[in-house]
């Protein structure tokens, strides 16, 4: 037997998505494989599959706060991960939550749509990340897509991600892959550095849960003691090898091999 602070507890907040490739199952195996342990706790039922997201229905908001609490109560938590948070209800809920937790990291993912275009969020879901939960944040992981729309006043990532900084969170990693260049360019901004570029090579083919995995490794890799340019470094070259070795499971998106 060993003792819990061999296995660093990752609290992943989020969707579930009954194909199993994003979502909290994504959160799970990516969190598993990098030497974490996962306590999922659900925001959202979606009803989706690797063609598209057909529907969603939010939990309440008490009953987020309840999960969340149980966990946080009992285990020496090290690390949060949120994604898919259903309604700007479960965003204020958390909000609040996040306040009495300073001290645990916290990754946020946000997820504005899914991959096949339908929208996962709201205006008002998307106010409140920006208002009431980038103050408790420590890594935003937005796509160039994502960033450009929290902060529509700019084309440019480097004004949206210094923004993004103002409006709270500590760094912001902007993947790249929606952006028209041959290789992939992430960009981790952080205070008072330089800007760091991670190149990858670009995979043919579409992915289902590529964000939800990167977010979920990255902070497991923070709950593991590592610093946040190795958490990152770290967390990309996993994702991207989960993409390489991706299974065509369905007739849409690639579902990425996490384990
Ligand atoms: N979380 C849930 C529950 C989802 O359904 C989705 C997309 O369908 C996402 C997150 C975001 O997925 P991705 O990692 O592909 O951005």
């Amino acid at each position: 037997m060993s003792d819990y602070s061999d296995v660093p507890v990752v609290l992943a907040i989020g969707g579930n998505d009954p194909s199993g490739g994003a979502g909290l199952q994504a959160d799970i195996q990516a969190i598993g494989s990098m030497g974490a342990h996962p306590a999922p706790v659900v925001t959202a039922i979606t009803v989706q599959n690797t063609t598209d997201v057909m529907g969603f229905g939010p939990l309440d908001a008490e009953l987020l706060l309840e999960q969340a609490s149980a966990v946080l109560e009992d285990m020496p938590v090290m690390a949060i991960k949120v994604g898919m948070l259903g309604s700007a209800e479960n965003a204020f809920a958390l909000a609040e939550l996040l306040e009495e937790y300073p001290e645990i990291p916290v990754v946020l993912d946000p997820v504005l749509a899914a991959g096949g275009g339908t929208p996962l969020a709201d205006v008002a879901l998307q106010e409140a990340i920006i208002d009431v939960l980038l103050p408790h944040v420590t890594l935003l992981t937005p796509n160039s897509q994502e960033a450009r729309i929290l902060v529509p006043d700019t084309e440019l990532l480097d004004e949206c991600a210094t923004a993004l900084m103002e409006a709270g969170t500590h760094h912001v990693l902007i993947t790249g892959t929606h952006e028209d260049t041959g290789p992939v360019h992430n960009r981790l901004y952080s205070p008072r550095r330089a800007i760091e570029t991670i190149t990858l090579s670009r995979l043919p083919g579409e992915f289902h849960g590529s964000g939800c995995t990167l977010a979920a490794a990255v902070a497991a890799l923070i709950a593991r003691g590592l610093p946040m340019s190795d958490a990152v470094h770290q967390g990309l070259h996993y994702t991207w090898n989960s993409l390489r070795y991706a299974h065509r499971l369905g007739s849409g998106q690639l579902i990425p091999d996490r384990l």
